[in-house]
């Protein structure tokens, strides 16, 4: 088959590798239907996350049918249509009980990281992908919902939801900042809304997507190589700060921005992966009681999500910016990678 094969910081292609097979009896082959490329895929080959090494199949977001299944699948068959979810969950560990599937403790990649799909293991930006512990971690697709939809639950609108929302706890009147407006920044955008906010407000350097955030529900945007950023924020509070900065871009500087815009007793929750360390000013923190969260996306709310999007509650379409063909995978690098030209918001592969 056909995958894209990472070669090191910098460097990928689209190359012949072996067809997967099923190597555990809680295996499932899934052939791609439909894929995706992450922030995440970004940084992996920018070298901020070393954990990837040459030879690796990238991608964590799909949706495809299943073609085979180990002997110990009873509940999954030949022919199902798939979610894949960027974290695989064994169902049986202590985290797994608990819900912190990114966690889970089963020997696949790393024992204790649930992340593990283009990451410690290959991915899904192939034709064909093995996916360990099939029954705990696809989901089938409901009726009525599109496999390019449906790609949305394998990560963004998780993560969003999960590592920006909830996490930052956001309630009914909050004002709420979402620093990076990419898709995972939007998706904290569409599954804030699900709380009662009494403003969102979308915070870029790209004005394309901040404008693009108020199709997902932003009721302000703020385009951050503004010098007065941070004052037009807090004038759309009562000028103490936002209840709740959701930080959805990992670099240093849109930390410090989450800091700075947070209010005495708020919450920063941050979605976004970071290479680098940050200054965390805990001398000033403290006396702010300043709760700052982040993580890894668990995937406990999938299934709630996957009911909302088939009873179309969920913005999901407004996410797709572009379709290519999966043999077209290169151009579609180039185009998520250059998004403040491209106006990209989810680039889309399709399998022919
Ligand atoms: P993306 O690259 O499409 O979006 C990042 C956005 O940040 C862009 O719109 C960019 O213009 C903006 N940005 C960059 N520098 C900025 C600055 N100084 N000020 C304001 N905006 C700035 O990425 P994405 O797919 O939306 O992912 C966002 C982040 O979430 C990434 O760091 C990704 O790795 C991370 N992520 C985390 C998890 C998790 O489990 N925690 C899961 C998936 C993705
Ligand atoms: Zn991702």
């Amino acid at each position: 088959m056909k995958a894209l094969v990472f070669h090191g910081p910098g460097s990928k292609s689209w190359e012949d590798v072996p067809d997967p097979v099923v190597l555990k009896p809680t295996d499932a082959i899934v052939r791609i239907e439909t894929t995706t490329i992450c922030g995440t895929d970004l940084h992996i080959l920018e070298g901020d996350v070393p954990a990837v090494t040459d030879g690796r199949i990238l991608g964590h977001e799909g949706v495809g049918v299943i073609t085979e299944i180990g002997d110990a699948v009873t509940d999954l068959a030949v022919g199902d249509r798939v979610i894949i979810s960027c974290v695989s969950s064994c169902g049986k560990c202590s985290y797994c009980k608990k819900g912190v599937y990114s966690h889970c403790l089963a020997d696949e990649g790393a024992p204790g990281i649930g992340w593990i799909f283009g990451h410690l293991i290959d991915g899904t930006q192939a034709e064909y992908v093995r996916v360990p512990f099939a029954e705990t971690s696809l989901y089938r697709v409901p009726d009525g919902v599109t496999s390019e939809e449906a790609t949305l639950i394998s990560d963004i609108l998780p993560t969003g939801h999960e590592i920006g929302v909830q996490y930052g706890a956001v309630r009914p009147g909050d004002v709420v900042a979402v620093i990076g407006a990419g898709p995972v920044g939007l998706a904290a955008i569409a599954t804030a809304g699900l709380y009662g906010p009494s403003r969102i407000v979308a915070i870029d350097l790209d004005a394309n997507r901040v404008e693009q955030a108020t199709r997902f529900g932003a009721t302000d945007g703020i385009v951050s190589s503004d010098p007065d950023w941070k004052e037009r924020v807090l004038a759309l509070t009562d000028g103490l700060g936002v209840d709740v900065a959701i930080e959805a871009v990992g670099v240093p500087t849109t930390w410090n921005m989450a800091l700075e815009l947070v209010r005495p007793a708020g919450h920063v929750a941050n979605v976004g992966v970071h290479g680098k360390p940050v200054e965390f000013p805990l001398d000033r923190m403290w006396i702010d009681n300043i709760t700052v969260t982040t993580g890894l996306v668990n995937t406990d709310t999938t299934p709630m999500l996957i009911k909302l999007l088939a009873q179309h509650k969920l913005v999901s379409k407004e996410f797709i910016s572009h379709r290519y063909p999966l043999t077209d995978i290169l151009d579609a690098y180039d185009t998520f990678s250059r998004a403040a030209e491209t106006k990209a918001l989810k680039v889309i592969l399709n399998a022919e």
